[in-house]
């Protein structure tokens, strides 16, 4: 079985769900489909709850009234008969419906996240009616029904492995075109919930691997991972092959092409993921697929912005022991993961980019001695396979950042990372300079 996801610009337009349909009928393989919402309505969506929360009912309306309108227009376009037409209105209709009741009672977190379902939950409808007007085998399964999350917000595997290979087990043989919707899901309580922005790469990663599938696709915008942001950098190009950990950090490190956390499951049982762009087909795009990575040199830049670093200087950490676990036992506490360290004789600093206990995280540390705290700080990741010997790499670096202010750099954690913290500001700025000066 192959797990094919295709993103919000993928299933965003009419044409691109006629252009997905062709894709996954190339041959009669069975096949898991995850869907996104529709570019831009888990953003509506996002906004609606805002104003709701904000009590601007008729602004909300006004938002309402416009997504109400993209869909008459999808369904018009999409479909060929008034039967298939009425089936997908009344199925629209029914989300919308609950998005207006929203307007006429309190706003709580658990409707928000009701709210925030809706995308996918039409989306999905709509490409099932759209593969059965054209006769097609296919079933539209619901993923509140087996993706679930446990007390701490993780994926609960044994639950999503159970409960999905029952599903399955009861669709008919000739059903070869399973689809289900990305990002949604329940939490430990039952209640609805999400995984966050950009999940659907998350589900496809956690179903391939319940599964133990044969790979999992990321079907999107564009040819594969590149070797740098193309929303920032000009002339980037796509890259070929990379290892898991490779690709795990860059979408830990901000590649908005893969969730940070889409990585791992697929990683764990050793699941190819291939990256592919829906309306190039024929682009090989990237495969993830190795253990190590091969080559020399640096493969790719990510860079993750809304990162706060933090320093500790204290005289009381020359020529102590035991400082540095004091000061990592505050960040625990606080459920806070450091993503960057760096380290001198009489100081500490680290970031982080959860900062829902800041404020606890500063009152616990300044006891230690003096703390600085800078907000907007962006983290630019290096990654590939860094010769630690190999003369000219980091001059490479530091010449190409010679008129960045540089915040933090951390080199030799590890053989596949270099990371330099830069206030978000020269963000931008960095990741040209280093594309031209390394690649
Ligand atoms: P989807 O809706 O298919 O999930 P996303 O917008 O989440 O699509 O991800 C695809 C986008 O990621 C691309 O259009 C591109 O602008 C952006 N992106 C950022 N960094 C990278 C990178 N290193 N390689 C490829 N795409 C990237
Ligand atoms: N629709 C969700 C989002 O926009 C999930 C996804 O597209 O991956 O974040
Ligand atoms: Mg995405």
């Amino acid at each position: 079985m192959i797990v094919l996801k295709f993103g919000g610009t993928s299933v965003g337009t009419p044409q691109g769900m006629n252009q997905i349909r062709e894709i996954i009928t190339k041959d009669n393989n069975k096949k898991l489909v995850v869907l996104s919402a529709l570019s831009g309505v888990t953003n509506t969506l996002v906004e609606i709850g805002e104003r709701l929360r904000k009590k601007e009912k008729e602004q909300a309306t006004k938002v309402i009234k416009k997504l109400q309108k993209r869909y008459d227009e999808f369904l018009e376009e999409l479909f060929e008969t008034e039967s298939f037409k009425n089936k997908a209105s009344a199925i629209i209709a029914d989300s919308m419906d609950f998005i207006k009741s929203c307007l006429e009672k309190p706003f709580t977190n658990s409707i928000d996240k009701e709210l925030l379902a809706q995308g996918e939950l039409m989306s999905t409808n709509i490409f099932n009616l759209h593969l059965q007007e054209h006769e097609l085998n296919s079933a539209l399964i619901n993923a509140l029904d087996f993706v679930r999350t446990d007390a701490f917000s993780e994926p609960d595997d044994a639950f999503i492995n159970k409960e999905l290979s029952d599903i399955l087990v009861k669709q008919p043989a000739e059903t070869n075109l399973i689809i289900t919707q990305g990002y949604i899901c329940r939490n430990a309580e039952g209640n609805v919930d999400n995984l966050k922005r950009g999940g659907s790469d998350y589900t496809a990663s956690l179903v391939g691997a319940a599964l133990n599938a044969d790979e999992i696709q990321i079907w999107t915008d564009i040819d594969g991972m590149h070797n740098n942001d193309p929303r920032v950098v000009e002339k980037t190009f796509s890259i070929p092959e990379l290892s898991f950990e490779e690709a795990a950090e860059l979408a830990y490190f901000g590649a908005k092409i893969l969730h940070p956390s889409c990585i791992r499951p697929a990683q764990k049982r050793t699941i190819p993921v291939r990256l592919k762009n829906t309306m190039k087909p024929e682009a090989p795009g990237t495969l993830i697929h190795t253990k190590e990575g091969s080559g020399e040199g640096i493969k790719a830049i990510a860079a993750k912005d809304g990162i706060v670093a933090i320093k500790i200087k204290s005289l009381r950490m020359l020529m102590a022991y035991g400082f540095l676990r004091r000061v990592f036992e505050i960040f625990e506490k606080y459920k806070t993961p450091i993503d960057v360290i760096t380290t001198s004789e009489v100081a500490i600093s680290v970031t982080i980019d959860n900062i829902y206990y800041l404020d606890s995280i500063l009152s616990e540390l300044r006891p230690f001695g003096e703390v600085e705290v800078d907000q907007e700080q962006s983290i630019i990741c290096l990654v590939g396979n860094m010769v630690a010997e190999k003369p000219g790499l980091v001059s490479k670096i530091f010449a190409s950042l010679q008129d960045v202010p540089v915040r933090m750099i951390s080199y030799g954690g590890s053989r596949h990372n270099i990371s330099v913290v830069v206030d978000t500001q020269y963000k931008s700025e960095a990741l040209k300079r280093l594309n031209d000066g390394v690649f």
